[in-house]
């Protein structure tokens, strides 16, 4: 499994850099995790093609998460002439959310025609359902209700990646990150306290509670932005790729 951040700042751009987008390359097919208004300007960037998208698992109803659905849906019609199905899975009311918002852009999707099949998928929190080339299990987050928020596990290859979504912290969040290969762990700010939102301070006093694997951080706010790569526990960038 390869894992390539197309996104790492907060809801704000911090530092310049993308909204929260990672890239899934499994043997199977292509998994986008959540879609920003900005993703379509990290795919070119990076030189992926829509067109390896199989699936987009959304783990929250915040636009810095979700907005982008409409606009690479229609950028496959245009830019791509796509055939391929796509599926867009997420937490309940999913569809119903990307439409909604689709229609509020002004690029309403809801009857309209298309030349390959979108699809949704309804992922509630609790056991793996198959999601396009993997298996995806999400959970409950601390975050703000309204947005339905979710992180996710994320299985294929034999490997475990775990995405925390957008989230504060909760006891049993090391929990839900005991076992996977690569943990990636949303963390806003270094010192400030929010309940919806994790900040640099809080993880480093509980690192051990996470038992020693591979933990890297993204959705980093403009406290985190100043400090990427210079402190003790990994952060992610724009574009970059590792091999889960
Ligand atoms: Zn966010
Ligand atoms: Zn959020």
């Amino acid at each position: 499994m390869k894992l390539t951040f197309l996104g790492t700042s907060d809801a704000f751009g911090a530092g310049g850099r993308r909204q929260a987008a990672l890239f899934v390359e499994t043997r199977a097919g292509g998994l986008l995790l959540d879609c920003a208004p900005t993703t379509n300007t990290a795919l070119a960037a990076l030189g992926i093609a829509r067109d390896a998208i199989d699936a987009i698992a959304l783990s929250h109803f915040h636009a810095d998460h979700f907005a982008g659905v409409p606009s690479l849906v229609l950028a496959c019609v245009w830019e791509d002439r796509r055939r391929r199905p796509l599926l867009v899975a997420g937490p309940p009311g999913v569809e119903q959310r990307v439409l909604d918002a689709a229609a509020a852009i002004g690029h309403p999707l809801r009857d309209r025609p298309l030349p390959f099949a979108l699809r949704f998928q309804e992922v509630g929190a609790g056991a793996a359902s198959e999601v396009g080339p993997a298996r995806i299990a999400l959970f409950a987050t601390r975050h703000d209700p309204e947005s339905c928020p979710h992180g996710m596990a994320v299985e294929a290859d034999g490997r475990r990646l775990v995405y925390s979504g957008d989230t504060g912290w909760f006891d049993e969040l090391p929990d839900r990150a005991r076992g996977a290969d690569l943990f990636v762990c949303e963390c806003n700010f270094y010192e400030y306290e929010l309940p919806t939102h994790l900040s640099y301070r809080v993880l480093h006093d509980r690192r051990r509670a996470f038992a020693g694997g591979r933990m890297l951080l993204t959705h980093l706010g403009s406290e985190m932005a100043d400090r990427r790569g210079a402190l003790e526990i990994e952060t992610a960038d724009d574009g970059m790729a590792v091999e889960v």
